[in-house]
C-alpha cells in the first residue's frame, strides 16, 4: 500500500509552498516532490517534527521526528533524527 502525506508551508515571510511525501511500503525509501517559493538565495536546512500542529510553530510541532532515539545531524550523518532532511 502506498503511503502518502502533504505539508503545506506558510512561513512568516514570503516563503510559501508545498510539499508531497510519497512512499511505496515500510522498507522503501521516502520520495519528496513539490515546490517552495519565496525563499532568501542560499542554502536551507529541512526538519520534519514530530507532530502536525504548526499552531504555535515548533512548541505545538514538538522535537524533530526521532522514533530511533538518535542525535540531531546532518542528512549524510549514520546517526541522525530521521527528520533531519538537511538542503
Ligand atoms: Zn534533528
Amino acid at each position: 500500500m502506498v503511503i502518502k502525506a502533504v505539508c503545506v508551508l506558510k512561513g512568516a515571510g514570503e516563503a510559501s509552498g508545498t510539499v508531497f511525501f510519497e512512499q511505496e511500503n515500510d522498507s522503501s525509501p521516502v520520495k519528496l516532490t513539490g515546490e517552495i517559493k519565496g525563499l532568501t538565495p542560499g542554502e536551507h536546512g529541512f526538519h520534519v517534527h514530530a507532530f502536525g500542529d504548526n499552531t504555535n510553530g515548533c512548541i505545538s510541532a514538538g522535537p524533530h521526528f526521532n522514533p530511533h532515539n538518535k542525535t540531531h545531524a546532518g542528512p549524510t550523518d549514520e546517526n541522525r533524527h530521521v527528520g533531519d532532511l538537511g538542503m
